[in-house]
């Protein structure tokens, strides 16, 4: 099976609540998605999609991708996207760096994958593990009162875990952190995810301040060596997302004992093939994941949901059913959060058909 064309759309997702805001004052008004479909000679079509958050949370931006692509492109074509292996090694002799480029080529290849053989890739990461996997939802910074009404309406729709944007002033988080937690109910998961936002002196005295409560700490500072000062400093279950950016840094971080869960965004590794490696990797050395990308619609989300519902229960520490913070569906048989959480779809490959007139013209058309 050979690559015949690979073609790019560019996708506005609006947010449903009109606005996204995370540390630093940093915020993002709508997904600048983009789409990746893959055609081979044999007919076959694959589908991927990637959707950094804005251009200034990893270092990835919705421009990038396409002028990612539309290097990257003609080198693949006349290639097997079956061969996932040698695929990855392609694009990463073609493109150094830039994973997020490489993420949907590489979904759409395990799309096809996935169709050649039957399957849905879920089958193919591994298998079903359990049930459906529980989606956490990601509170938008705002002031303590509204993120406390803000986690009110997200149980109300069927969530029971929650990731509060904090990482802004001392004072003002130490206040999101108590009001919301103030509020839990029993079984329910907090997590404060300052998304980089502390020095070690503001992240120690956040520590120290919520310290008689059960909550998580997600990647308060930049540096790798912050973030493990202010991990011996704490007794919370500590998360690390924006530092874990390869297979090194997480050998690097696990030989340091520097957190008890990882976070999982299939773009900052590039694509299927390497978060699963990740995700494997963690299974075998006791660490638990949340499971997610930075962003985008139906497609997206289904390549979450597979990587998800073949991780073993026990390590699943939180999923992203990143769909449900947008307003336009584009693929039938996506993922739909049902009480809080999302099952892989069980069509073959992801399992999902995207709407193509709703994709309109391509911007990218290699062949
Ligand atoms: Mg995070």
């Amino acid at each position: 099976m050979k690559i015949t064309r690979i073609l790019a759309y560019r996708l506005d997702l609006p947010l449903k609540e009109g606005r996204y805001g995370f540390s630093g004052g940093r915020s993002i008004r709508g997904y600048d998605s983009t789409v990746v479909r893959i055609e081979t000679d044999s007919g076959v079509v694959g589908f991927g999609e990637v959707c950094p958050l804005g251009p200034a949370y990893l270092p990835a931006y919705a421009q990038g991708v396409r002028a990612g692509i539309a290097e990257l492109g003609p080198h693949l074509i006349g290639h097997d996207p079956t061969e996932l292996g040698v695929m990855t090694g392609l694009m990463d002799r073609h493109l150094k760096g830039h994973p997020y480029v490489k993420s949907p080529i590489d979904m759409a290849c395990w799309d096809i994958l996935g169709k050649v053989a039957g399957l849905p890739l879920s089958t193919l990461l591994g298998g079903r593990q359990g049930g459906a996997v529980q989606c956490y939802r990601a509170i938008s910074q705002d002031t303590p009162e509204r993120m406390t009404e803000s986690v009110a309406f997200y149980r109300a729709d069927g969530y029971r875990r929650y990731q509060l944007k904090v990482g802004s002033d001392v004072a003002t988080d130490i206040a999101r952190i108590e009001m919301v937690a103030a509020g839990l109910q029993p079984g329910e998961v907090l997590v404060a995810d300052a998304n980089t936002g502390w020095l070690s002196h503001e992240a120690a005295r956040v520590v120290h301040a919520i310290r008689g409560l059960d909550i998580y700490v997600e990647q308060p500072c930049l540096g790798f060596e912050e973030n493990l000062e202010i991990r011996r400093r704490t007794h919370h279950p500590f998360v690390l997302d924006e530092s874990i950016d390869s297979v090194a840094a997480l050998l690097r971080a696990h030989h340091a004992r520097a957190m008890d869960a990882i976070n999982i965004k299939i773009s900052k590794y590039g694509g299927l093939t390497i978060a699963r490696q990740m995700r494997d990797m963690c299974v075998a050395m006791g660490i638990a994941m949340t499971i997610e990308d930075s962003g985008g619609g139906d497609i997206a989300t289904a390549a979450i949901a597979h990587l998800a519902h073949s991780t073993p229960e026990a390590f699943r520490f939180n999923c992203s059913d990143c769909n449900s913070y947008v307003a336009l569906d584009i693929a039938e048989g996506a993922p739909r959060r049902v009480d809080g959480m999302i099952e892989a779809p069980s069509g073959a490959g992801l399992g999902v058909s995207p709407d193509m007139k709703l994709l309109g013209e391509p911007v990218i058309s290699i062949q």
